[in-house]
């Protein structure tokens, strides 16, 4: 009897509903040989959504996302919107869903393809093989501590304040992510915070180094943020999964990203302690391309693959989806952000095909 997943289709604005397209058929053709059926229920959100409903994340949509196994989006965004006050913004419509469904983890992966190594930055010695994951504490930090705000002091100077705390259970809960996600992997977890100059850190460290008696088969290191930003760009290879802050992981999560060279290439999760989690590319709604079929739609594509692992636990039609990448990639199939000379340049559609036609 076939396994049936519930999924809240939610394409967005931009390239969304373009690169969206192109992942449903190749998810339902993945799930295909394992006897898994994904069945969409589409909805809008972000611009799109403000547009037909005054509001970017109307209630019947979280609704939606609340009843489904797992939520997966496209992206939100568009000068049109950029105007409007900050609660109609379509990037609002991504903090109501993380508040709304409880996501507190944030697992962003940064894996280099053989077949563009040349599309980094740094030497290909440096980044060949590099595969991590970046494992980012989402509704605490400095974010959301209290007090903040910019406040006048006695003579009237101004003082801008924010408050990096976290409590022993948020810590917990983020910790036994990273340690899980590094039993699917190498397992090896690096913990990074700032434990020689912040109490918050100093908290962080003893609770992950706690929590490392109940995983005695991950390997637990720790670093300072200073010096994991240094190690990212220095020898990235040595990292298989961080786990780490809110704003530390903000910024080294794009750090980590930006190994790669593409941003067309990067899927990212958000999960929460039950419930379903939303997965979607790092990337923007991309104005600039939507509606030209130029849009590459492997990050989507890539986001529906760890929906399938991480999600719906389907890891084989995860695994189906990622080989299938390499194939096209292998073959030479290129959108415009990863063209190179010698390839074969597709659209959006043209990768599509490509990409089903390349599955096992
Ligand atoms: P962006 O990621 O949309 O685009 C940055 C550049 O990368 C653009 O040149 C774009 O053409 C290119 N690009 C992005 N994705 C691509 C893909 N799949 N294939 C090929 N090229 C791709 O970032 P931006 O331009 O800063 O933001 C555009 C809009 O998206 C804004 O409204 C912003 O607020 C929103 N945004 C949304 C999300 C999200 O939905 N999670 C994330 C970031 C930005």
């Amino acid at each position: 009897m076939a396994t049936t997943y519930q999924i809240a289709v939610l394409a967005g604005d931009g390239i969304g509903p373009e690169i969206m397209a192109v992942t449903l058929d190749i998810l339902a053709a993945a799930g295909r040989p394992s006897d898994v059926v994904f069945e969409y229920t589409s909805g809008l959100i972000g611009g799109s959504a403000y547009e037909a409903t005054g509001h970017p994340l109307p209630p019947e949509i979280l609704d939606l996302c609340r009843k489904s196994d797992a939520v997966l989006l496209g992206a939100v965004g568009g000068f049109q919107w950029d105007t409007l006050p900050s609660h109609l913004r379509p990037e609002q419509a991504l903090l109501g869903l993380r508040s709304g469904l409880g996501l507190f983890a944030n697992l962003r992966p940064a894996r280099i393809f053989p077949q563009l190594v040349g599309a980094s930055s740094l030497k290909p010695e440096v980044v060949e093989g590099v595969d991590l994951l970046v494992v980012r504490e989402l509704t605490g930090g400095i974010y959301f501590g209290q007090p903040k705000g910019i406040f006048a002091d006695e003579q009237g100077q101004r003082r801008g304040v924010n408050t990096m705390v976290y409590s022993e259970a948020e810590v917990e809960r983020i910790g036994r992510v990273a340690f899980e996600a590094a039993r699917l992997r190498r397992k090896q977890l690096c913990s990074v915070d700032k434990a020689n100059v912040l109490e918050v850190s100093q908290l962080w460290r003893s609770v992950i180094t706690r929590l490392a008696d109940d995983y005695p088969d991950v390997e637990l290191t720790h670093l300072y943020v200073d010096n994991a930003a240094m190690q990212l760009i220095r020898w990235p290879k040595q990292f298989d999964v961080i786990v780490t802050g809110n704003l530390f992981g903000d910024i080294l999560s794009d750090e980590a990203a930006m190994l790669t060279g593409s941003i067309g290439m990067l899927p990212s999760a958000s999960l929460g302690a039950a419930g379903p989690g939303v997965f979607e590319p790092v990337h923007g709604s991309a104005p600039d391309i939507a509606g030209q079929d130029k849009a590459n739609p492997i990050a989507q594509v890539l986001s529906a693959a760890m929906m399938a692992r991480y999600g719906c636990q389907q890891p084989e039609v995860a695994d189906r989806m990622e080989r299938a990448v390499l194939r096209v990639l292998e073959q030479g199939y290129r959108t415009g952000d990863i063209m190179a000379p010698g390839m074969t340049a597709v659209g959006c559609t043209g990768m599509g095909k490509a990409l089903l036609t390349a599955l096992d």
